[in-house]
C-alpha cells in the first residue's frame, strides 16, 4: 500500500487506539480460490446454475446471527482476558504454582521463588503438572479457563448460547456448464456484432418486473426491443422451457431467441407465444456464433 495512503490512515485516526482484531470474513464458498458471499451463490442458485447437493450447520452469534466467531480465554477468578499459556511447576512443600522459568534453573536444580527452597526430585519435591493459563491481572493459574465467543459485531456470548445456522453446498448445474461450453461462442459472436456497431453483450444481468436478476447468456440491446438469445441443445424437456417462459414474462421489453440443435415437439410449440419467444432451429449445424451474427443481422436488415 502507498505510504501516502498509511499516512493519511494513520492521521485519521487521532487519538484513537489502533487495536489489532481477529479478521474472519465468516461464512464463504470458495471455487478454487474465488471466494463468494452467500448472496453471490444465492444469486447463481436463483439463476439456476447451482444445485443444492447437501446442508452443512455452523454455530452463528445468537444476536446477529453472524458466523465469523473467534474464541476468547478468561481467567475465571477476576474475567481479565490477558492470559498467558506456561509449562508449570508446582513446588508441594509450599504449595506454590508457577511457570517452570521462574524456578530458577541454576546447576539443573529449580529453586522455588516462594520459599526459596531447592527442588530435587520429581514426584516426591515438586510436580510437573503440564500447561496452565495464567491471568497477568491477578496471576490465577487454570487448565480450563472461561471458554467465550465473540463475533465481528463484538457481541460476546457462552459458547452453548449460540445459534445454529443451516446453510446448503451445491454444484454446477447443466444449465451453467452449457453456458460455459457456449462462452467462446458467444464471445466471438458479441465481437463480430460490435464490429457491424451492434451493442451485444455476453452473460450480462437483467433486473425482471419481479426484481429477480437474470442472467442473460446473450444480449443485443440496439434493435427496436432488446433481443436475447439462449442456446437449448435438447430442446424438448418442459422444464427448460417452462424457465424461459417465465423470464420472457418477467422481461416484457424482451424477444427470446432459442437456438435449438433439434426440432421441437408440436405441444412445446403450442404453449408460448411466438411473438415474444422465437425459435431458431440450427438445422445446417452452423457454429453457434455464425447462426447468432447470421439472424441478428438479418433481423436488423428487415427493420431497415
Ligand atoms: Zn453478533
Ligand atoms: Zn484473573
Ligand atoms: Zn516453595
Amino acid at each position: 500500500m502507498d505510504i501516502n495512503i498509511i499516512l493519511l490512515a494513520l492521521r485519521s485516526i487521532g487519538d484513537g487506539e489502533i487495536r489489532p482484531k481477529i479478521k474472519n470474513l465468516g461464512l464463504l464458498y470458495d471455487i478454487n480460490g474465488i471466494e463468494l458471499t452467500p448472496e453471490k451463490i444465492n444469486e447463481y442458485k436463483e439463476n439456476d446454475l447451482l444445485i443444492t447437493t447437501s446442508r452443512y450447520s455452523y454455530p452463528a452469534c445468537s444476536v446477529c446471527n453472524s458466523t465469523a466467531l473467534h474464541i476468547i480465554f478468561e481467567c475465571p477468578t477476576c474475567k481479565g482476558s490477558i492470559l498467558t499459556k506456561d509449562d508449570m511447576i508446582v513446588h508441594y512443600e509450599c504449595n506454590h504454582i508457577a511457570p517452570a522459568e521462574e524456578f530458577k534453573h541454576g546447576d539443573s536444580l529449580y529453586t522455588c521463588p516462594k520459599c526459596g527452597k531447592q527442588l530435587s526430585k520429581v514426584g516426591i519435591d515438586y510436580g510437573r503438572p503440564g500447561f496452565g493459563f495464567r491471568c497477568e491481572k491477578c496471576k490465577f493459574i487454570t487448565q480450563y479457563p472461561v471458554i467465550k465467543v465473540e463475533c465481528d459485531n463484538g457481541h460476546v456470548s457462552n459458547i452453548y448460547d449460540l445459534n445454529m445456522v443451516i446453510v446448503e453446498g451445491y454444484k454446477v448445474s447443466s444449465m451453467a456448464n452449457n453456458l460455459a461450453k457456449m462462452y467462446e461462442e458467444l464471445v466471438t459472436a458479441t465481437k463480430t456484432l460490435k464490429d457491424y456497431g451492434l451493442d451485444a453483450d455476453v452473460l450480462c444481468k437483467v433486473t425482471g418486473t419481479s426484481g429477480v436478476v437474470h442472467i442473460i447468456p446473450f444480449m443485443i440491446k440496439d434493435v427496436d426491443r432488446n433481443v436475447v438469445i439462449d442456446h437449448m441443445p435438447n430442446p424438448n424437456d418442459a422444464v427448460q422451457w417452462f424457465k424461459i417462459i417465465a423470464r420472457s414474462i418477467d422481461l416484457p421489453n424482451v424477444l427470446s431467441i432459442v437456438v435449438t440443435d433439434k426440432p421441437i415437439d408440436a405441444n412445446i410449440l403450442a404453449t408460448f407465444n411466438t411473438s415474444r419467444i422465437r425459435i431458431l432451429y440450427n438445422k445446417d449445424g452452423l457454429r453457434l456464433s455464425e447462426l447468432i451474427v447470421k439472424e441478428v443481422l438479418r433481423m436488423v436488415e428487415d427493420q431497415i
